[in-house]
């Protein structure tokens, strides 16, 4: 098995975590550090074509807040997981309150999607293991919260707590420089399509999970709001990545489908 997980980050725009604040922010773009969800709107509508074009199957992991602004319908097909409620650092939080936010990201999901989600990614990419031991109460069993070196043989591994983590690859460049397969450096003109598929190449089997975000393809986190043109070149280098992985052979699938194919139920 040689799987392609195309997974998005469905969060409010730019999002910076916010000193004394549970909750994220929105970079400051002339009206202060508020939440903002336009970029993510427009960017999941953009990925979403570039998806529903390729035949893709994509996991969107949504934050609860976000998600209540988006086009639902826009989902349909794709798979849905849990990103939090406001974007929450949940290293920060006691086990209770975890409980509080999973719980209600997850009835979220839910009830705008119809489906309960199996899947989770922590916001910031930041957990522990608490959390992750937690994630069975609330019917979730893959985790996708952890970069792991890429290598011939990447499947996914199912832990103790019973949850299969499906990790973000991360390795060397051509250069010798670390590169992880989120395309955030793509997103802001610093890394090229060919550096995520010559990564790619190295997987012989395995699932490799490509990482973004939906404001990510509108709003640069450095230069702010992409022009016209800028948008048209960050979607035709996201469809560069994809179409390269698949011209290689890699099938792409959701997170449950790729649990199932590495063993799972
Ligand atoms: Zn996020």
């Amino acid at each position: 098995m040689r799987a392609l997980c195309v997974t998005v980050d469905l969060d409010r725009d730019a999002n910076i975590p916010i000193r004394g604040s549970i909750a994220a922010g929105s970079a400051d773009r002339g009206n202060g550090t508020g939440p903002r969800f336009s970029s993510s709107k427009r960017g999941l509508s953009l990925l979403a074509e570039l998806f529903d074009g390729m035949g893709i199957k994509a996991t969107f992991f949504a934050e609860a807040s976000a998600l209540k602004r988006m086009d639902a319908g826009l989902l349909s097909g794709h798979e849905v997981g849990v990103h939090g409620v406001d974007h929450e650092d949940l290293t920060m939080m006691s086990a209770d309150r975890k409980r509080e936010v999973i719980r209600e990201a997850a009835c979220t999901v839910k009830a705008i999607t119809g489906k309960w989600p199996r899947c989770f990614r922590a916001p910031y990419m930041k957990a522990d293991r608490e959390t992750i031991d937690m994630l069975p109460e609330f019917g979730m069993d893959i985790d996708s919260s952890f970069y792991k070196e890429v290598t011939g043989s990447f499947l996914p591994e199912r832990m103790s707590n019973g949850v299969w983590e499906i990790p973000v690859p991360e390795g060397r460049d051509a250069a010798g420089k670390r590169i992880t397969a989120f395309l955030w450096p793509m997103h802001e003109s610093k890394r090229r399509p060919e550096d995520y598929i010559r990564m790619a190449s190295v997987m012989e089997e395995g699932v490799f999970v490509i990482a973004t975000h939906t404001w990510h393809m509108v709003e640069s986190a450095e230069r702010g709001m992409m022009s016209r043109e800028e948008i048209e070149n960050n979607i035709s280098n996201v469809r560069k990545v994809l179409e390269g992985m698949t011209d290689a052979g890699m099938v792409p699938m959701t997170m449950t489908e790729a649990r199932t194919a590495a063993g799972g139920p």
